[in-house]
């Protein structure tokens, strides 16, 4: 070895100890007589002195090296006289006898520190250079350590870790694949995998009974900051289970993750369905780091019984399919600009709602509204105690189409949150939501969708609704983890009969030779004895960013890829030229 010792190590008792070190120079200071100079590797920094008095060749050569060469040295290990509590290494420093320039380097692009001068674009061309800063190798180190604690929880468990293929076959459902020519099929396409959802149902059908992996997916999708082309999950499935037994045994893995990664206590994981999660928080991934829940003013008085909200004149109240809000608590003195700006807030396209009704509890109890002159002081009162408002409270209300305000809604809980600080990174809160609708209908194609994937079991409650056509309501057996408002995982009980997975492609619109032709296999692999099963897979990427209370997955992904799909590292994807494209049979026909 080139060294005895790393860079983060050396403390107090190891003074008097030669040692050799080898590392980057990150940063060198001249003091007239002695140069200092911190050597940096993955473990930490060491400070190396080099003194012109007793060691002038030597030190003259340290101080024409630049920032990031590679060195090596050898010297004596010293009590500092001033030392440095921030750095574990801060009470010694090396008094350098040897030094070998092991390689130069150009002044980098950019300063290798946390707070570095170098933009996103810059970074990313050089990530090499940006996985040498802390906060980027610490967030890799993460996720190092997530995947060895998945690994060891599950392998405890009796799952195995089955690798399945990456060249597979294109299908129409789910978001749009990758594909690969293939040179040996002339016109034929493999695809890569947007899960190995169907080899992990055939591995339960040849008996494996707790599959693991953690695996790469591909979708070719529009970028956003939580998503990148290629990411990763870990995959799993089991057979004979109910889905009480995949929560109980994933609800263990997420315990397991935040104990050991963490060192945080997770005491329950709480359920609700669906439906609930979409009336009181207007999302199906809600954040439940804080309650801020939606009060109903429609649900709760009918515009027959009461004139609440309706029959005052008010005509958006007075027209809409739901009036719904939420209570600001100790936001009563929000100013003018700063409803403005609230206002403005859910009006952006984004958001599309057309307004903003707001009710100001006073101190003394009174409530003063935006709208006051459609409803008397009576009517107010009751909205405040409705809302469960206190003084000092302000309650904001939406109104309009149900799914549509709902989600309006839901985004001004995130920025009124955001506002009031109850969104800390360094607090996690995990829900799980049941009860998924098995399909979902999509406007623009005309038909069902299913709403997790083709696999997915109704609950059997649920099967008379799907014979009676009634799909809308159908239910699933699907159930989706949150952490703090990111959906980190999903999976769901998966229907095991062929008849059943026969009539579901029906639904969704598959002929049946279409069906036989796409998924034919599975269908076949199910007259074989395929056993009840239901399974879960997490994004990992996400996990892990969740993890370490960063919003963009990209931080955790060593050679991730930019908003447009390019790896501008190695400038992917690019052309090639047309002798591999005869082979593949490929001719490109791009217009301008
Ligand atoms: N394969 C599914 C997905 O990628 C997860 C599952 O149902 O296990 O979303």
């Amino acid at each position: 070895m080139l060294r005895t010792n790393t860079c983060g190590e050396l403390r107090i008792t190891d003074i008097n100890k030669t040692v050799t070190l080898c590392g980057w120079l990150q940063r060198s200071r001249d003091m007239g007589g002695v140069t200092f100079i911190d050597l940096r590797d993955r473990y930490g920094l060491t400070q190396l002195v080099f003194n012109m008095e007793t060691h002038a060749e030597l030190t003259e050569k340290a101080r024409k090296l630049g920032r990031e060469f590679v060195l090596q040295v050898t010297g004596l290990v010293k009590e500092r006289s001033s030392k440095n509590n921030q750095l574990p290494t801060g009470d010694i420093e090396i008094i350098v006898e040897t030094l070998t320039v092991l390689n130069e380097s150009q002044t980098p692009p950019f300063t290798i520190e946390e707070n570095t001068d170098g933009g996103d674009d810059l970074r990313m061309k050089y990530r090499y250079l940006d996985l040498r800063r802390t906060s980027v190798r610490a967030n890799l180190q993460l996720r190092h350590k997530v995947a060895q604690q998945t690994r060891a929880f599950l392998d405890k468990q009796e799952f195995i870790e089955v690798e399945t293929p990456v060249l597979i076959k294109s299908t129409p459902e789910g978001a749009r694949d990758f594909v690969v020519p293939s040179r040996m099929n002339q016109g034929q396409f493999y695809a890569l995998p947007q899960s190995p959802q169907t080899f992990k149902q055939l591995l339960m059908v040849s008996g494996f009974d707790r599959y693991y992996q953690i695996v790469k997916c591909f979708r070719d999708e529009d970028l956003r900051a939580d998503r990148q082309p290629e990411f990763t999950q870990i995959d799993c499935e089991m057979s004979f289970v109910e889905q009480e037994d995949v929560l109980n045994m994933f609800e263990g893995l997420i315990k397991h993750l935040f104990l050991h990664v963490k060192g945080i206590e997770i005491e329950s994981v709480p359920r609700i369905t669906y439906t609930e999660a979409m009336k009181y928080y207007g999302s199906d991934k809600p954040d439940t780091r804080f309650e801020m829940k939606f009060v109903s003013l429609s649900d709760i008085y009918e515009p027959q019984t009461s004139n609440l909200v309706s029959g005052n004149g008010f005509k958006i109240f007075d027209e809409a399919e739901l009036v719904v809000g939420i209570c600001a608590k100790g936001c009563a003195n929000y100013t003018r600009k700063q409803l403005d700006e609230l206002t403005d807030f859910v009006k952006r396209p984004q958001i599309g709602a057309t307004g903003l009704v707001y009710a100001r509890v006073n101190p003394d109890g009174s409530v003063k509204s935006s709208v006051d002159k459609f409803y008397d002081e009576e009517t107010l009162s009751a909205w405040a105690k409705a809302f469960g408002a206190e003084p000092n409270d302000l309650i904001l209300i939406m109104a309009g189409q149900k799914e549509k305000t709902r989600k309006a809604l839901s985004e001004l809980r995130l920025e009124i949150a955001n506002r009031l600080d109850l969104r800390d990174k360094n607090k996690f809160s995990c829900l799980w939501v049941l009860d998924f609708p098995l399909l979902e209908y999509n406007e623009e194609e005309q038909r069902y969708f299913a709403m997790h994937h083709p696999f997915t079991a109704p609950k059997p409650e649920d099967i008379l609704l799907l014979n009676e056509g009634k799909l809308g309501e159908v239910r699933a057996n699907a159930y989706d983890l949150v952490i703090n408002g990111v959906e980190v995982g999903g999976g769901s009980v998966r229907i095991h009969n062929k008849q059943l997975q026969a009539k579901m492609f029906e639904i969704l619109g598959f002929s049946s030779e279409l069906a036989m032709a796409q998924f034919g296999f599975l269908m076949n692999a199910f007259e074989f004895g395929a056993p009840p099963h239901a399974g879960i897979a997490f994004g990992f990427d996400r996990l892990c960013s969740v993890f370490g209370g960063v919003d963009s997955i990209r931080d955790f992904i060593a050679f991730p890829k930019n908003n447009s799909g390019r790896d501008v590292m190695i400038d992917a994807p690019g052309e090639i030229d047309q002798k591999q494209l005869s082979e593949l049979h490929i001719a490109l026909n791009i217009q301008s």
